[in-house]
């Protein structure tokens, strides 16, 4: 099917990371009762490590020698791969260290990831017990693909690496509202989307994205591009990207073509903050460059699309095809498709409405309901700009930083076990 895999060296050397506490406290029963045997007749020898605490796992592999590894497999929710990828991107090395071959286990409530590993698979849909025994065999087989990443700048100018989602409104709401109700497993989810649709709100922020080039259909000229607008240009610190506006999408839904006026800036205003956003304080540059996005305090590019609409119920852009065991949300997502899908629900949608979308979600149909408040783009970057004083935004399920955010798509940067 044209995916390029490589296999694990053998024998693998196994980094076993599993969280006793995620999911339904069960993830180290999971594993000596249905994943040991596997690895002991696959002969794929293994180190396990307990995490003790939060962040353990990340400062973990933030210092180990990672020669002595050939695989990190993470027995958890996607919350302990997040630290896991996270701790390797903050080492000096972390060019190396991010080849290092990834592997997910479900043992938690959130298993987005390994959902859509089984996905590309192309196996039909499983649950519990039947997931993790497939996540088990992907591992024992070893075969290696690459996966996309998505760096994150928040506003007090951390950057984080993100291989799920960013999500802010309805869904991170539920994300963290749910975690609650971890020890039901996975299904904390459903209940937690019908909590908060009795408590349906609406959250005012901007949105603006740099679409993806999709190819015109044949036929159609592009009109002529507006050429850029010269002291834009020299003020803006990124490349700049060929104008898009064309894109049939942003032409239909949007108002991308009309002047430099369609930009989004810092609420903050901080007028004599002009450098680069990959440019840390010391004046060291911060690898891997985000050459899309300029800095959170400038205004966006003229290649970008800005959305007019400014009331949303929900604002998802997610870079697999599950957000949980049962909510195919990105049905075309692949690993390394090196597109952010991004989702957004405007106000005015009806609670049934809502429902229905999520309902349809677990067979992917959520795009066939003909739903006039959804909009599905392919992106390449984003900025969202929450107006709201309060609410929740989450990167790969976990709670961040509540403020304007950008985000930017990195192909194939990690390496992923799967297939
Ligand atoms: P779940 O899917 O159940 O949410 P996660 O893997 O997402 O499982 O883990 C939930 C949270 O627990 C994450 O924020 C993770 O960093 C944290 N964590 C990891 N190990 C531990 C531990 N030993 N004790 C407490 N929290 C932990
Ligand atoms: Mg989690």
């Amino acid at each position: 099917d044209g995916v390029m895999y490589t296999e694990l060296r053998r024998p693998c050397r196994v980094m076993m990371l599993v969280n006793p506490h995620s999911g339904r406290g069960q993830a180290l029963q999971l594993f000596t009762g249905h994943i040991q045997g596997m690895l002991t007749e696959a002969a794929v020898p293994y180190t396990l490590v307990i995490t003790e605490h939060q962040n353990h796992a990340r400062e973990l592999v933030k210092k180990a020698d990672l020669s002595q590894w050939d695989a990190l497999v993470i027995m958890s929710g996607d919350g302990l791969l997040f630290e896991v990828i996270n701790g390797l991107m903050e080492r000096e090395d972390w060019q190396e260290a991010i080849q290092t071959p990834l592997g997910i286990l479900p043992g938690g409530s959130g298993n987005a990831l390994a959902a859509s590993v089984h996905h590309y698979s192309q196996s039909s849909p499983a649950w519990n017990e039947e997931l993790l025994l497939s996540c088990g065999f992907m591992l024992c087989k070893g075969l290696v693909g690459s996966m996309d990443l998505v760096s994150i700048h928040l506003a007090s100018r951390q950057r984080l690496f993100s291989f799920l989602s960013l999500a802010w409104g309805f869904v991170a709401d539920v994300d963290i509202e749910s975690e609650k109700y971890r020890h039901v497993g996975a299904i904390r989810f459903l209940m937690g989307t019908l909590v908060r649709l009795a408590s349906l709100r609406v959250y005012q922020g901007r949105l603006a994205y740099l679409p993806v080039n999709e190819t015109l259909p044949t036929g159609k000229h592009p009109p002529p591009s507006t050429p850029q607008h010269p002291s834009l240009c020299s003020s803006l610190p990124c490349q700049l990207i060929p104008n898009t506006s064309l894109n049939r999408n942003s032409r239909r839904n949007h108002n991308s073509t009309n002047s430099n006026h369609n930009t989004i800036t810092n609420s903050s205003n901080n007028a004599i903050t002009t450098k680069r956003t990959e440019t840390q304080s010391d004046g060291k540059t911060e690898e891997p460059v985000d050459s899309l996005l300029p800095g959170l305090d400038q205004p966006v590019p003229e290649s970008w699309t800005v959305v007019k609409e400014e009331d949303f119920v929900l604002v998802l852009a997610i870079y697999q095809s599950h957000l949980a065991e049962d909510l195919w949300t990105a049905p075309g997502a692949m690993a390394d498709d090196g597109l952010i899908h991004l989702f957004y629900v405007t106000a005015g949608i009806s609670r049934p409405a809502l429902l229905r979308l999520f309902l349809a979600m677990e067979k992917g149909a959520h795009l066939a309901c003909g739903c006039p408040h959804l909009v599905y783009e392919k992106v390449k970057a984003l900025r969202l700009e929450p107006i709201s004083p309060q609410g929740m935004i989450t990167v790969d399920g976990e709670m961040v930083e509540y403020g304007p955010v950008q985000a930017q798509i990195h192909p194939g940067l990690a390496r992923l076990i799967c297939g």
